[in-house]
């Protein structure tokens, strides 16, 4: 046992979840790992990041080995708050195991995953010398960070750039973010769609509801607008995605009054968007068919919302065929490969190198009794364990 901690992936899930990590906050949670990775002789560097405006957050990069081929285990230390910590059936800081259930904020999303990873490097070295390869090749490291939860500015961006501009270089990631939907060995995600937000407005002419003549009235003109913008496809989906879509979210002239015709009227809607578009053209093909729509009479524009949330995707090949392997030997199920469901730092981590997805079980992420069966925590340990078996063979 090395010393100040087990090295068991359960009893780092723990020792992670007894941290109350609530974005910004690092509250000892990367020192646990600090320890555990340092005494099995890995290159541990802490990085605090921050800008004007933000939190200073804490993030970590641990490698060891120092050539090729590179596998990199990504994560996110941060979790969301526990909400009424009264309603938890256990604290949502005690890692409290029940029924063969760890309890706590993050076990699933994400420091179970976390905790499975570290311990599967852990035991592999052990079984190998305490390196990657016998002959010196090969490198494994972990990217973690504090800031995944929330704004994302301090963190994966951040640690990808400081990476880069000291040489290192990524042939391949493993996330282990909550990727199974009921059953662990059902799901890898290998992309994400993108994201973009924003909001319609419609110019009128303010005026009295009895004389309509004198005024403009944007709310039919509005109604308008979105039912074109809602009903014509963006696409049809691609090999690797389905469609994208657009949806409305409000809609609001914000008049207290039932006598006065508004003058203006707003609508927000996102898009989520496949690999069919990028930020740019989808922008371009929205404002055509807005102006399309709108005519010479109707007065909308569009403003856009900031978004570093692009679109990408791991084309299936040898590293999705080996983790599917993988997850095949240690579940007997064959992982369907999913592009579904919302953002995460994969989306950074794809610009250096192949990305995906595979944790837990995501059910109770976010929820009261968070909770990460027992059993899935060992057998996603074996499943990360046979990846490296299979990466280094
Ligand atoms: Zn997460």
């Amino acid at each position: 046992m090395l010393c100040g901690g087990m090295t068991d992936a359960i009893s780092i899930a723990r020792d992670l979840i007894r941290c109350p990590s609530v974005t910004p906050a690092d509250a000892g949670a990367l020192g646990v790992l600090e320890k555990l990775l340092k005494a099995a002789g890995f290159d541990v560097h802490r990085l605090s990041f921050g800008e004007p405006g933000t939190a200073d957050i804490e993030n970590l990069y641990a490698r060891i080995g120092s050539l090729p081929p590179h596998i990199t285990f990504a994560g996110h230390t941060d979790v969301v708050p526990p909400g009424d910590e009264s309603a938890w059936t256990h604290g949502a800081f005690s890692g409290e195991i029940e029924d063969g259930f760890l309890y706590g904020r993050g076990a699933v999303d994400m420091k179970g995953g976390i905790a499975c990873s570290v311990a599967a490097v852990l035991q592999y070295l052990a079984g190998h010398g305490g390196k990657p390869r016998e002959d010196g090749t090969g490198s494994i490291s972990f990217l973690i960070t504090g800031d995944e939860e929330d704004i994302s500015v301090n963190g994966t961006i951040k640690l990808l750039q400081w990476a880069a501009s000291r040489g290192e270089k990524f042939d391949h990631c493993v996330l282990g973010e909550p990727s199974n939907v009921e059953t662990l060995g059902d799901c890898i995600k290998i992309g994400r769609r993108g994201s973009q937000s924003g909001t319609l407005y419609v110019d009128g002419i303010q005026g009295h509801v009895a004389y309509p003549n004198r005024a403009a009235n944007p709310v039919p003109d509005i109604a308008r607008l979105i039912v074109a913008l809602s009903e014509e496809p963006l696409d049809h989906g691609s090999a690797q995605f389905q469609a994208s879509h657009l949806e409305f979210t409000s809609v609001d002239v914000g008049n207290p009054t039932s006598n006065v015709i508004p003058g203006q009227a707003r609508a927000k809607f996102n898009i989520r968007f496949n690999d069919l578009h990028t930020q740019a053209t989808l922008r371009d093909l929205i404002e055509q068919r807005l102006a399309k729509a709108a005519g010479n009479r109707i007065r909308a524009r569009i403003v856009w919302e900031p978004s570093n949330s692009n679109v990408f995707v791991t084309k299936p090949g040898a590293f999705t065929d080996l983790a599917v392997a993988a997850i095949e030997e240690a579940t007997g199920r064959r992982p369907e490969l999913s592009t579904s469901g919302g953002t995460s730092d994969a989306r950074f981590i794809a610009s250096y190198c192949p990305v995906i997805e595979f944790g837990l079980i995501g059910q109770t992420m976010h929820q009261i009794d968070e909770r990460a069966s027992v059993a899935d925590i060992e057998r996603l340990t074996k499943i990360y364990r046979r990846i490296l078996d299979r990466y280094f063979a």
